[in-house]
């Protein structure tokens, strides 16, 4: 059975609202905070609410919690201001990628133009 809350992740602090983070937008299944070292002027980190570790640990039966990440980084563009602009969203899913924390997220990034380069 999957796992809700894991004690030792900083993501699920975040979204147990353990440091007080102010939530960019929110619904049922996600929540979506600023990254703390933002890489764009608008760098907003979407997440589950349940601890998932990454996207390969995401199965048949998550489809409701992937379809809230993605609606909800498209409600962050929104409110931010970037739909027209654009904006970038990233997963980074195990080591070659640069996951750093071990608790699925996207990153919304956009209000700059952005490098192309992807690898
Ligand atoms: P990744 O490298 O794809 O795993 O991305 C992890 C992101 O989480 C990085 O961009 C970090 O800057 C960000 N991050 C780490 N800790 C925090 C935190 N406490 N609050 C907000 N963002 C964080």
């Amino acid at each position: 059975m999957d796992q809700q809350i894991d004690e030792s992740c900083v993501f699920c602090r975040i979204v147990r609202g353990d440091f007080g983070t102010q939530f960019v937008a929110q619904n049922e299944l996600a929540v979506a905070f600023r990254d703390i070292e933002p890489k764009a002027p608008t760098h907003v980190l979407v997440v589950p609410r349940r601890h998932v570790r990454a996207l390969q640990e995401a199965g048949e039966s998550d489809g409701d919690m992937l379809a809230a990440l993605l609606l909800l980084a498209t409600e962050v563009a929104r409110r931010e201001g970037l739909l027209a602009s654009g904006y970038r969203v990233v997963i980074n899913d195990g080591p070659d990628a640069g996951q750093s924390v071990d608790h699925l997220h996207l990153h919304v990034m956009g209000g700059k133009r952005l490098n192309l380069g992807l690898g």
